[in-house]
């Protein structure tokens, strides 16, 4: 099983990652009934943020291999929390590597995108104009979600 060394909390920022680390049986269980509660990325996109920002996709890179994850792998639960603000709180299970990455999202209505990236907040401003979202890591992948799909 893959480690995860990721951490949604947000009280988290500014410690130092552990060591990776094996799953227990009830965090895998816990972390599937998570991803069958979520609805999947793909059904979401596009996503009209506040704002009045189209989303029309999220690159989310996994934690261990660093490649994308398609949209049909990440289940996100969507909430107007805190309010107007929308958050995706993500989870993605890589295809290649089995790794599962947790990924955290908020929309504001005035175009900052944040993300918890580790333990650490991302902040982004989103141009209107701006048609896609180049990911957190400023890393620009483009194209992947045509050739990286499973089936
Ligand atoms: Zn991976």
């Amino acid at each position: 099983m893959q480690p995860d060394k990721e951490c949604s909390e947000t009280s988290q920022a500014g410690t130092t990652p552990g060591p990776p680390r094996r799953l227990s049986n009830e965090e895998k269980e816990a972390l599937i009934r998570r991803f069958n509660e979520g609805v999947l990325l793909s059904n979401l996109l596009p996503f009209m943020a506040p704002g009045g920002i189209t989303v029309t996709e999220i690159d989310c890179l996994c934690v261990t291999c660093g490649q994308a994850i398609a949209g049909t792998h990440v289940s996100v639960i969507q909430s107007e929390f805190p309010p107007g603000v929308t958050t995706f709180d993500c989870i993605g299970v890589c295809a290649p590597c089995r790794a599962v990455s947790k990924f955290l999202y908020r929309f504001r209505s005035n175009g900052v995108i944040e993300t918890l990236v580790g333990h650490r907040w991302v902040i982004k401003q989103w141009k209107k104009e701006q048609r896609r979202w180049w990911d957190l890591a400023g890393r620009i992948i483009a194209g992947l979600r045509s050739n990286s799909r499973p089936s």
